[in-house]
């Protein structure tokens, strides 16, 4: 079948890509679907920035990845590229549940993380949904079944997960911890703990942070597996 073969090459194109020698410039010179690489020429994403340029690569090879640079240096889009690419690759449907969950500490980066997705997200047939509070538990929870890639803030994801008929992450590919100091900063610790411990020990973990930490380590030490660090964590 033609899609088969096609994501055959891409495999094996990313399994030749070298990180550290390639000094790939625009999203187009990294191993990525053209589904992909529409939606973010149609949103005016040409060149990578040097976050994305380290960490997507390193993503798309099914790493754990650390990822550490500061705020406005494209790290949204340092996870974004590679969860889209992650379920196009297991050839991701609708009826397969959660694929990816995006965490993040606020309602409104939530909301720009979701904003983001749905401009490059437009060549791909995934559905993304925002759980944030402010709505109905219920009301969301009827939703949240049909979502593909989920997007939210701890508190309420973890709300998810313990309701009767919650949040199945069982066949869940990849999570993102996005803002990871800020999230720590604002006591989402023990939820965090939490939401990860209710995960499947076989996906994918990105974790994003501008800073480093002692509780930042812990984090990562729990949630991360064989990670590789990429960005610079040196304070400003
Ligand atoms: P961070 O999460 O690191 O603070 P963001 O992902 O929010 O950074 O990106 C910061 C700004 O840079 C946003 O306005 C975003 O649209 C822009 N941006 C990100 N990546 C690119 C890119 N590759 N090309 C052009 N603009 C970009
Ligand atoms: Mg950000």
């Amino acid at each position: 079948k033609k899609e088969a073969e096609y994501i055959n090459d891409l495999e094996r194109r990313i399994e030749e890509y070298d990180p550290k020698s390639s000094k790939a410039a625009f999203f187009k010179d990294l191993p990525i679907s053209d589904a992909t690489l529409k939606g973010l020429k149609e949103a005016s994403f040409v060149k990578l920035t040097e976050i994305q340029r380290d960490s997507i690569p390193v993503c798309l090879k099914n790493r754990d990845v650390l990822g550490a640079a500061k705020t406005g240096s494209g790290k949204t889009l340092a996870f974004l590229v590679p969860v889209l690419e992650k379920l196009y690759r297991a050839r991701w449907t609708e009826f397969d549940g959660l694929g990816a969950l995006i965490i993040s500490p606020t309602r409104e980066l939530a909301m720009q993380i979701y904003e983001v997705l749905t401009k490059i997200g437009g060549h791909t047939s995934f559905s993304a949904g925002l759980v944030i509070g402010g709505k109905d538990v219920k009301f969301e929870a009827e939703r949240i079944s049909r979502i593909n890639i989920l997007i939210g803030t701890p508190g309420r994801i973890l709300q998810h997960m313990d309701q009767a008929v919650g949040l199945n992450t069982d066949n869940l590919q990849m999570l993102v911890l996005d803002e990871a100091d800020r999230c720590l900063d604002m006591g989402f610790k023990k939820t965090l703990d939490a939401i990860v411990s209710n995960l499947p020990p076989s996906r994918q973990t990105l974790l994003f942070s501008a800073t480093q930490s002692q509780s930042l380590d812990d984090l990562t030490r729990l949630s991360l597996t064989d990670y590789q660090t990429v960005g610079t964590t040196k304070s400003v």
